[in-house]
């Protein structure tokens, strides 16, 4: 029939590629682990993050520091 055309789903599911159960700002320590729950809890989360990436390791400069008078063993 003519106008049956415009009831054409032309959204080809980017409204549920799009859609989350949780949206996380910022990834510190409190999004972070905001965000790790709610995906453990099998929510579908997205998490913004506003800083650069960051390396695990490379980019702690300070992390394996060794520090005057501490016994702490640098990490390899
Ligand atoms: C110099 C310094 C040294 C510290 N040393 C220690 C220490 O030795 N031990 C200790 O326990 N605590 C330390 N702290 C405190 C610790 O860093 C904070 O308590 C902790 O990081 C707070 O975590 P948070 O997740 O609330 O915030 P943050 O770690 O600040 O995380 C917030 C995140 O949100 C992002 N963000 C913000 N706005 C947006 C936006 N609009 N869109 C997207 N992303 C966004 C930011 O980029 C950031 O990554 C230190 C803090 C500073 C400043």
């Amino acid at each position: 029939m003519p106008g049956d055309s415009l009831k054409v789903n032309i959204n080809g599911g980017a409204t549920n590629r799009n859609s989350y159960d949780a949206i996380v700002i910022g990834s510190g320590i409190s999004g972070g682990w905001a965000a790790k729950e709610l995906c453990d809890l099998g929510l579908k989360t997205l998490c913004f993050e506003r800083g650069r990436d960051i390396t695990h390791i490379k980019d702690y400069p300070t992390a394996t520091k060794k520090i005057p008078g501490s016994s702490r063993i640098a990490a390899k």
